[in-house]
C-alpha cells in the first residue's frame, strides 16, 4: 500500500514537471510511476519542449523543433537552417507583453 502511495506521488511530481516543460503530464507520469525516482529525475533534466527553437519545413512547410534531423510529416531530410522560428515559450511572453501595452 505504501509503494503505492510513493508511486503515486512520484508520477504525480514527475507529470506536473513535464507538463510545465511543455511536455505531456499523462506520459511524464506514466514514466515518473514505472521508474519512481529516475523517472522524475529524467522529467526535470529533460528538454525545455516549449523553449526550443524552430524551423519551418522546405518540403511542407510544417513547423518543426531546429534540431530535428528529418520532418516527421513528409521525412524530408533538414540541414541546419540560416533562419530559425522563435520558440513557443518565446513568442507568448511577446504576445502576452504585447497585451499587458494595450
Ligand atoms: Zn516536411
Amino acid at each position: 500500500m505504501g509503494y503505492i502511495v510513493i508511486v503515486f506521488f512520484f508520477g504525480l511530481a514527475g507529470g506536473i514537471v513535464g507538463r510545465i516543460k511543455g511536455g505531456s503530464f499523462f506520459l511524464w507520469f506514466l514514466i515518473s510511476a514505472c521508474v519512481p525516482f529516475i523517472g522524475l529525475l529524467t522529467a526535470i533534466f529533460s528538454r525545455w519542449e516549449n523553449r526550443e527553437l524552430r524551423r519551418q519545413c522546405p518540403g511542407c512547410g510544417r513547423v518543426v523543433k531546429l534540431h530535428d534531423a528529418l520532418c516527421i510529416r513528409c521525412g524530408t531530410e533538414l540541414e541546419f537552417p540560416d533562419v530559425a522560428i522563435a520558440s513557443e515559450a518565446s513568442v507568448h511572453e511577446r504576445m502576452a507583453a504585447a497585451g499587458r501595452a494595450r
